[in-house]
């Protein structure tokens, strides 16, 4: 059937040799530029694949249409002007297999605008040149990856985002941590750290039952992650009814700002509580602490440690408090203990 079809007659001199026809029919999408970028061949897997006919691409410098809405270089016009370095600029994986030699390797979302509906595309271009060196054509082929890519996106969603909440699970908020450590430890910037810890929650299971603590979780989770208003801020669920935010270059007076914010949204929730010992209303206790990592600090652990018995101390002092671990010793001090006695592993049972 596919054989009888007339195929469109290129503008430039592209001989209907048998070779042609193979590449006309090759199962590849694959299309062929001459040196001035005009399309010389598009084959009937890349009509398939983008919904574009040869004939509305054949002798033009159009192909870019079939993938983009806006004016832009394909692989096959950088491999043509052998301009490497601006891969980067236009795709999100790339390869340059040799100066002039092999060509360039990408992957990208495509808009597809005959289609519209995106393709995540895998793209070889590969130049071909005369006896003499001179570039002839450049050959570009092209590999549908969407339903990897979107798998392989599930799958991430699912090893870095908590179920119940949406936010960074633990894993993934340990290592943004660590990264935004290393960061603060450059950039002599102070990192700051809010533990949100839910108070009295295992009152408010026992006396809403289960199904409305996770409905609370997840309205206390929604205010924390709006809190995480900057590119780089990081909300993340940390354990069972405890959230932690991550606010790169603030200090703690800022950060506690933002606590007291966080914890007023949640009491402005009024979600009922009324569990004998607790209040109304669900309440959240927090802890802050800032630091500007020392050369000799190894991982994040002594802003944990100080973030944690911040928090523990907000409890101590009656919950429904923002505490500030600079604020600590003072603070317990009041309580009448030593603060060199606050162990930091009282109230952490997960960590
Ligand atoms: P405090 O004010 O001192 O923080 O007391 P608390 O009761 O909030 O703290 P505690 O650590 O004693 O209890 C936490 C409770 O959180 C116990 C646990 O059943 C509940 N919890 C943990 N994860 C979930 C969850 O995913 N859903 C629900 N509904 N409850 C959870
Ligand atoms: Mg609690
Ligand atoms: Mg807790």
């Amino acid at each position: 059937m596919a054989k009888s079809r007339t195929l469109p007659t290129p503008a430039v001199d592209v001989a209907d040799s048998y070779a042609v026809r193979l590449m006309q029919h090759l199962v590849v999408p694959t299309f062929v530029i001459d040196p001035k970028r005009r399309v010389v061949i598009w084959n009937m897997a890349c009509e398939r694949l983008t919904g574009v006919a040869a004939s509305e691409v054949i002798g033009t410098g159009k192909h870019w249409q079939a993938f983009y809405e806006t004016r832009r270089p394909c692989l096959a016009d950088l491999v043509a002007l052998d301009r490497p370095e601006q891969l980067p600029e236009y795709y999100s994986e790339y390869a340059a297999r040799g100066h002039n030699g092999l060509g360039f390797s990408a992957e990208n979302w495509c808009v597809m605008p005959k289609l519209g509906s995106q393709l995540y595309l895998a793209i070889d271009a590969g130049p071909i040149h005369d006896e003499a060196g001179r570039l002839i054509a450049v050959v570009e082929t092209l590999r549908d990856l969407t339903d990897q890519k979107r798998a392989e996106m599930a799958l991430k969603e699912l090893a870095t985002k908590d179920g119940l909440t949406g936010l960074a699970n633990r894993r993934s908020f340990d290592q943004m941590l660590s990264d935004e450590w290393a960061r603060a430890q450059r950039t002599q910037k102070p990192l700051a750290l809010l533990f949100v810890d839910v108070d009295h929650f295992k009152l408010f299971n026992d006396r809403h039952g289960h199904q409305s603590g996770d409905e609370c979780l997840r309205a206390v989770a929604a205010v924390v992650s709006r809190h995480a208003v900057r590119p780089l801020d990081l909300a993340g669920r940390y354990g069972g009814e405890e959230f932690a935010l991550i606010l790169p270059d603030m200090d703690c007076d800022t950060a506690c700002n933002v606590a007291e914010a966080i914890r007023c949204a949640v009491t402005a929730l009024q979600i009922a509580h009324g569990a004998a010992g607790a209040g109304d209303h669900v309440t959240l206790s927090v802890g802050v602490a800032s630091h500007i990592p020392g050369g000799a600090d190894g991982g994040p652990d002594r802003l944990l440690g100080a973030a944690d018995e911040a928090l523990y101390v907000a409890k101590r002092l009656g919950r429904n408090r923002v505490m500030c671990a600079e604020r600590v010793l003072a603070e317990f001090a009041a309580l009448g203990r030593q603060a060199a006695t606050v162990p930091a592993s009282v109230r952490r049972k997960s960590a």
